[in-house]
């Protein structure tokens, strides 16, 4: 049964785990037969996309029928403008997770080492294993980035590192310092890819973001994305900032028309619309207090964060209290599949959102 096409499929294929993804609303509602069901379990921006986005979008419907811009030309040109970066120095893609794809698709080959901290964003390692890369993953110190072991796993091989600044699924950030001396001491053939998803929400003075090695000629790729605090995770679409020679590399296994045409006008005006940024940004600050505020009088150890969610302890089985929580109407993520059994990740909600996850947290810890 089967055993004929399996025979058939690449070998890489059989290394790949599935991404696990945040539980949608309408799957917990329909297999609990509730409703008003909160999420807050993918960190997406609770106070939903940006009026001027939307727009744009109902706007571009009427043109439907037409292929989108294949080179993304007004979207990178809005980029340029916003970072000051030429328009050649900006990759788009499907989301930012295609990007990785695409630069993985690029760099690695078979034996080609990638190399990134654990845990961190799972998306690393999955595109690598399908190119049969060889992922060397060096675990985090004091719930960062640990780069100066990293430093220590660099080889001939090694293809592409990656610094997840703010890490998901930790919320830290590597410090200047240490960043500085990371890159100082790294060679400038091996390739390094800041994933800076929740770049925007970083408050902490010694963060530094991978634009200034970029600026200093360093051979980086800066990935960010729409579909976090700009709120645009269900049209899918992230974008890179690198050097014109890198992004003429990745461009050339890029699909013609990876980005379709509501993506591309909805970023557009997502990236104009300061006003949602702030205010995002703001709710994100309250949230955040609110719940650090909540954790310490439940006697919760929490990891103080740079982003929109926050990985907090809770000194008891993980899953048993993330199912309790879906009766409960709120979905949150899972410590244990970032090798974290006791710990969840919850996204930073809207007040009443935050306020309902932590009456409901109570409760199940109480039970
Ligand atoms: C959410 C996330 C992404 C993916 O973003 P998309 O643009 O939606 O593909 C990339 N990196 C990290 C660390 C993320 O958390």
């Amino acid at each position: 049964m089967g055993s004929i096409m399996e025979g058939k499929a690449r070998s890489e294929v059989f290394s790949l785990k599935p991404y696990v993804p945040g539980k949608p609303v309408e799957e917990v509602e329909r297999e609990l037969g509730i409703t008003g069901v909160i999420k807050l379990a993918s960190n997406e921006n609770p106070l939903g996309p940006s009026p001027l986005a939307v727009a744009r979008v109902q706007e571009a419907l009427k043109q439907l029928n037409v292929y989108p811009d294949g080179a993304c030309y007004y979207l990178r040109r809005a980029l340029a403008e916003h970072y000051g970066f030429s328009e050649d120095s900006f990759l788009v893609g499907n989301g930012s997770d295609e990007l990785l794809r695409l630069i993985t698709e690029t760099f690695v080959g078979p034996g080609d080492e990638v190399l990134y901290g654990v845990p961190s964003f799972s998306e690393y390692g999955f595109m690598a294993l399908i190119m049969g890369g060889v992922n060397v993953e060096v675990p985090l110190k004091d719930m960062r980035f640990d780069l100066p072991s990293m430093l220590d796993k660099i080889t001939d091989k090694t293809k592409l590192v990656y610094i997840c600044n703010p890490n998901n699924p930790t919320g830290t950030i590597t410090g200047r310092k240490e960043t500085d001396q990371f890159m100082k001491s790294l060679r400038d053939d091996v390739l390094v890819i800041f994933d800076e998803a929740y770049y925007e929400y970083v408050t902490d003075k010694d963060y530094v973001s991978g634009l200034e090695y970029l600026s200093q000629g360093r051979n980086v790729i800066v990935l960010r994305t729409f579909s976090k605090i700009y709120g645009l995770a269900g049209l899918r679409i992230g974008y890179g900032i690198t050097t014109p020679e890198i992004a003429g590399l990745v461009n050339r296994v890029r699909e013609p028309f990876n980005v379709n045409l509501l993506a591309q006008t909805a970023a557009i005006g997502a990236l104009s619309d300061k006003e949602h940024l702030e205010k995002s940004r703001e709710v994100n600050i309250q949230g955040r207090e609110f719940l650090y505020r909540e954790f310490s009088r439940m006697g919760l150890e929490y990891v103080p964060t740079e982003a929109n969610f926050i990985f907090v302890d809770l000194k008891t089985d993980c899953r048993r209290v993330f199912q309790a929580l879906l009766r409960e109407g709120v979905i949150v993520r899972t410590g244990d599949i970032f090798g974290y059994p006791t710990y969840i990740r919850v996204t930073i909600g809207k007040p009443e959102e935050n306020q309902r996850f932590i009456a409901a947290l109570e409760r199940v810890l109480q039970a």
